[in-house]
């Protein structure tokens, strides 16, 4: 896909992909093979019919092309950009054994922000009068809205924050993917006839019980996992430590880019460190280099080889200039004693064997340096957020407050369902859509269900 040029991109907030233009999107898609049993389509957590959408650009039908991506999923502009297609349709393309698999997502893209569809492409049900209720608005309570509404649903969506996108909008920042395209989605939802509740935070606002006493007969919790994780090295208090959520959240919702414009400060510094390795990694390292810092390091105790983030992702901020430190890790942050940062201590490591998890374990192999920094972004994982699902008496959960559900979202009391990254663990945006997608069809059982039992007894 065509990119803007480093030099330039890394001092805006500008999308740094093009797309394809047409006679490209028409090339790629014409290279495709049109397998009768295609691999690419079981990688695809929503199993997207891949085959079909590119046969539509391959014959310039693109709103042909869109309509065919919206029968699967909810947000194609959103998928088309973000998706780790290396790991799902792409990895699986059968070209890829032996050359160079389709480029998935590119083509997604290019159908989304070209197949321009007027109206509704999908036929909405007449009003079945019921009610249900979702927490969240992030990808996963989007998609549940929207599949629930199509049904004949009255859907309405709780959000805690001003705005609604969950990560989409708070943390992937804008050169990744574009607030207007979120709200083009957002906007798409909503002609559905759900209702969005902004500023309301389920759990304290109002609490679970409270929905259903208001005749919500099912409710969907899809409220991410939005709280940081710490690592528990010395120093972590330290001013001008910050963990990347939060960096996140003030640069790309409150806009603290444009301060004083708008009210919110982040501090810019001129050396950082990001600890981890992950798309959380990369987005918080390409920001800090966007408010002014001069050297960017990612920290990450194992190698490239293991790192959890998009290539492309990788590809994009090594083009920009932030600099890999593999096989480092953090053990101190180091500050001075007006407790601002100066460096951090790390460790040099190296690989063993794979443990459970199937990467390689990294082991400290006796050396030890300072990183000169002025400021560490901490970007080790997110964890459950409790106020919500400790207010909810006797609501199953494992691990680290996660709420356990069937594979339907299906959680141990009746009429609460469950998914996203509430339920998985910090996963990805697509896996997140698929599991409103199966807790959109679990839920219209439930609650027909509800019906018969109310006529019969
Ligand atoms: C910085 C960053 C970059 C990422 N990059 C990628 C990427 O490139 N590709 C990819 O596939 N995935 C990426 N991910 C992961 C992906 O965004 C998440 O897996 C996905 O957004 C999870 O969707 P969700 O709907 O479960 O939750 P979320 O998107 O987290 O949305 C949950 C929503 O619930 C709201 N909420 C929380 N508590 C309450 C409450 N009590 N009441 C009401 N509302 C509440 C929150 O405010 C939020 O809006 C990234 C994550 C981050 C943080």
């Amino acid at each position: 896909m065509r990119t803007r040029k480093p030099e330039i991109r890394k001092h805006d907030f500008k999308e740094v992909s093009i797309g394809m233009t047409e006679s490209q999107a028409v090339k790629e898609a014409s290279r495709c093979l049109q397998c009768k049993k295609p691999h690419c389509v079981s990688g695809c957590p929503v199993e997207i019919n891949i085959p079909a959408f590119i046969a539509a650009i391959r014959d310039k039908d693109y709103p042909g092309s869109l309509n065919i991506l919206r029968q699967y999923n909810l947000l194609p502009a959103i998928c088309g950009r973000v998706c780790p297609q290396e790991k799902q349709c792409q990895g699986s393309c059968i070209l890829g054994k032996k050359g160079v698999p389709i480029s998935i997502g590119a083509l997604e893209r290019f159908a989304a922000d070209n197949g321009n569809v007027d109206g509704e492409p999908m036929t909405k049900k007449r009003s079945n009068g019921q009610k249900v209720a979702v927490v969240g608005s992030g990808p996963a309570g989007l998609t549940v809205a929207a599949d629930l509404a199509r049904l004949g649903y009255k859907i309405t969506i709780f959000e805690a924050l001003h705005e609604a996108g969950g990560v989409l909008t708070y943390g992937i920042p804008e050169f990744r993917l574009p607030k207007k395209i979120i709200q083009q989605e957002i906007d798409y939802v909503k002609s559905l006839g759900v209702e969005m509740r902004l500023n309301w935070v389920v759990g304290r606002t109002q609490t679970v019980e409270e929905l259903f006493e208001e005749g919500y007969k099912a409710i969907f919790i899809g409220v991410g996992a939005g709280t940081p994780k710490y690592m528990g090295i010395p120093g972590e208090n330290l001013n001008n430590v910050y963990f990347a959520s939060e960096f996140l959240t003030r640069v790309n919702l409150m806009r603290a880019d444009q301060f004083p414009k708008y009210d919110t400060p982040v501090k810019r510094a001129k050396k950082v460190a990001i600890i981890g390795g992950g798309n959380v990694a990369m987005d918080s390292a390409r920001t800090a280099l966007r408010l002014g810092a001069e050297k960017v390091y990612i920290v990450y105790r194992r190698t490239a080889d293991e790192m959890p983030s998009r290539l492309e992702e990788i590809d994009h901020a090594k083009e920009e200039g932030v600099i890999m430190k593999f096989l480092t890790s953090p053990k101190e942050i180091l500050g001075d004693d007006k407790g601002k940062v100066t460096g951090l201590k790390c460790d040099g490591m190296v690989l063993c064997e794979p443990d459970k998890s199937g990467r390689r374990r990294p082991e400290c192999s006796g050396e030890e340096f300072v990183l000169k920094v002025d400021q560490v972004i901490m970007a080790i994982g997110q964890s459950s957020n409790p106020i919500l699902v400790k207010s909810v008496k006797g609501l199953g959960l494992w691990g680290e407050g996660y709420i356990e559900v069937d594979e339907d979202g299906q959680s141990n009391l009746p009429g609460i369902f469950a998914g996203g990254d509430i339920a998985t663990g910090a996963a990805t945006v697509i896996s997140a859509m698929g599991a409103g997608k199966r807790a959109a069809r679990a839920i219209d059982v439930y609650v027909k269900g509800l019906k018969k039992s109310a006529v019969t007894g």
